[in-house]
C-alpha cells in the first residue's frame, strides 16, 4: 500500500520542479493503473523505465471510485498520493454509467485544480500520415469556457449554456503557455480566438494574451481565428511547428484531437495537466474495454505520456534515451501492435523498446 512507501523529502533539489518527493535517490511518482487495458500499458512503462534506469519510484494507487453523498469521490490515499508526489502517471478511467457518478477524469480535475492540458503533437518518423511533419503544442484552458456546466432550461424547447470566460483563469493558462514556450525554446505563442463573434467572452481571453505577451518580452506573439487555424493547419502543418498553441476549453478540446488525427490518432497522442502544484500525466485514449486483458494493446501514448513527465521533471537525459527507443521501433515497424498494422503482443513491443534503449 501507499503508506509503506511513505518517505521523506530529501534535498537540496537539483530540479526545476521544486516539490518533489524523494525516497532512496529516486523521484515518487503516483501511479493510477486505470482501467480496461490500463494495467497492460502500466505494465510496460514499469519494465522500460526499470529497464531504462530511470530514477522513478512508482507508488500505484487504486481510484475506484464511491458514492459519498450522492457524489462520486475518490478514495483518500489516492488523493494524498497526488499532493504528497505532486507527479503523477495516469492510465485511463473508464467513465461510470449511473446516476450520480460523474467522471472520474473531472473528479480529479476538479480536485487537483488541473487548468492546462498540454497536447504536444509530433508526427513519429516511420509511421506513415498524409503529412510526416507535424511538430506542434496545444494548450488548452482546461477548467472554463463552454465546459463549465452552467445549463438551464429557460422555457420548454429552450436551455441556455453559459460560457464563462475569466480574467484570472485565462491569465494562468496564457502565463502557463509563455512559461512553457520559453521552457521548450519554442519562441512564439499564438491565441486561437473567435473574438470577431465572441466579443466579449474571447475578446477577455485575447486581451489577457496581450498583457501577457508583455511579461514575456522574449517571446514572440500573435493571435488566429479558430476556423482559419482548422482549415490551415489541415492543409499545411508546416507553419505551426515553431508554435505554442493556446486557447479557451471547448476549442482546444476539438482542435487537439484534430490534431492528433494529423499524427496517426489517439493512440499515440499524450498530454499532461497542469495545476499550480500538481501534474498528471496520461494518454489521450480511453480505456478500451474491446481489447482489454488481450495484450493487444498499443502503450505508446501512455509512454509518450511518462516522457513528458520526466522532461517536467527535468530528467532530460531519461526522456530522450527512452523517446529515442521507442522511436527506432516504432520506424523499424517489425515489433508493432495491431493498431499500427502489426502483430506484436503489447510487452513484445515493450521488449523491443528494452533492446533498442
Ligand atoms: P477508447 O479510446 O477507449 O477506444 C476507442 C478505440 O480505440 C477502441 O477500438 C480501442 O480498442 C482503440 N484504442 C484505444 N486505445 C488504444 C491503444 N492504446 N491501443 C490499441 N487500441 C486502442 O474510447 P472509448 O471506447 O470511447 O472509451 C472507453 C472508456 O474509456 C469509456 O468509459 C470512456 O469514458 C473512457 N475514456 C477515458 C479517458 C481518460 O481516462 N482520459 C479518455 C477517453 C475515454
Amino acid at each position: 500500500g501507499s503508506e509503506g512507501q511513505r518517505c521523506e523529502e530529501e534535498g537540496p533539489f537539483d530540479n526545476q520542479v521544486s516539490m518533489l518527493n524523494r525516497c532512496q535517490g529516486k523521484y515518487m511518482v503516483t501511479l493510477i493503473e486505470g482501467d480496461g487495458i490500463g494495467p497492460e500499458i502500466s505494465q510496460s512503462v514499469k519494465d522500460i523505465f526499470s529497464a531504462a534506469s530511470a530514477p522513478i519510484k512508482w507508488e500505484s494507487v487504486d481510484v475506484t471510485p464511491t458514492l459519498k453523498d450522492g457524489k462520486t469521490v475518490i478514495p483518500d490515499a489516492a488523493i494524498a498520493s497526488v499532493t504528497r508526489n505532486s507527479i503523477a502517471l495516469k492510465g485511463p478511467l473508464a467513465t461510470p454509467v449511473g446516476k450520480g457518478h460523474v467522471s472520474l477524469n473531472l473528479t480529479l480535475r476538479r480536485t487537483f485544480g488541473l487548468f492546462a492540458n498540454v497536447r504536444p503533437c509530433k508526427s513519429i518518423q516511420g509511421y506513415k500520415t498524409p503529412y510526416d511533419n507535424v511538430d506542434t503544442v496545444l494548450i488548452r484552458e482546461n477548467t472554463e469556457g463552454e465546459y463549465s456546466g452552467i445549463e438551464h432550461v429557460v422555457v420548454d424547447g429552450v436551455v441556455q449554456s453559459i460560457k464563462l470566460i475569466t480574467r484570472e483563469a485565462s491569465e494562468r493558462v496564457l502565463r502557463y503557455a509563455f512559461q512553457y514556450a520559453r521552457d521548450v525554446g519554442r519562441n512564439k505563442v499564438r491565441a486561437v480566438h473567435k473574438a470577431t463573434i465572441m466579443k466579449m467572452s474571447d475578446g477577455l481571453f485575447l486581451s489577457c494574451a496581450r498583457k501577457i505577451s508583455k511579461e514575456f518580452p522574449d517571446v514572440e506573439f500573435d493571435a488566429e481565428l479558430l476556423d482559419n487555424a482548422c482549415l490551415k493547419i489541415v492543409s499545411d502543418p508546416t507553419p505551426y511547428n515553431d508554435k505554442v498553441l493556446v486557447m479557451p476549453n471547448l476549442y482546444g478540446d476539438i482542435l487537439s484531437d484534430m490534431c492528433a488525427g494529423l499524427i496517426g490518432g489517439l493512440g499515440l497522442t499524450p498530454s499532461g495537466n497542469i495545476s499550480k502544484d500538481v501534474a498528471i500525466f496520461e494518454a489521450v485514449h480511453g480505456s478500451a474495454p474491446d481489447i482489454a486483458g488481450k495484450a493487444l494493446a498499443n502503450p505508446t501514448a501512455l509512454l509518450l505520456s511518462s516522457i513528458m513527465m520526466l522532461q517536467h521533471m527535468g530528467l532530460y537525459e531519461h526522456a530522450e534515451k527512452i523517446q529515442n527507443a521507442i522511436f527506432k521501433v516504432l520506424a523499424e515497424g517489425k515489433t508493432i501492435t495491431g493498431d499500427l498494422g502489426g502483430k506484436a503482443k503489447t510487452h513484445e513491443y515493450a521488449d523491443a523498446v528494452i533492446k533498442a534503449l
